[in-house]
């Protein structure tokens, strides 16, 4: 690895997320998490490990956003978000 700071590393991505290129992971706790998949994508949070897997599921593409959240609301971006316990971590280390 080159060295590259952590701070550079940083600013670059917040750069990026204020361009929309990378999006902030929500619920991602204190730490600014960056996505730089820029595909349609859902994402595992491990509440164990804290490890923030992406994976894809064509149904979660098209949700439909209820007409009571409709009439009141202007929906920009759905987002699925799961959390649980991930392989790794139900294996036991
Ligand atoms: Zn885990
Ligand atoms: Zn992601």
């Amino acid at each position: 690895m080159p060295s590259i700071s952590l701070d550079t590393v940083n600013r670059t991505l917040l750069c990026l997320s204020e361009i929309g290129a990378a999006t902030v992971v929500e619920g991602s706790g204190d730490a600014k998490r960056f996505d730089g998949n820029l595909q349609r994508h859902q994402h595992f949070k491990c509440v164990k490990c804290k490890r923030i897997v992406d994976f894809y599921h064509k149904a979660f593409d098209n949700i439909e956003v209820p007409e009571s959240v409709r009439e009141r609301f202007v929906v920009l971006r759905k987002t699925v978000y799961f959390e649980g316990i991930c392989d790794l971590c139900s294996k036991g280390r």
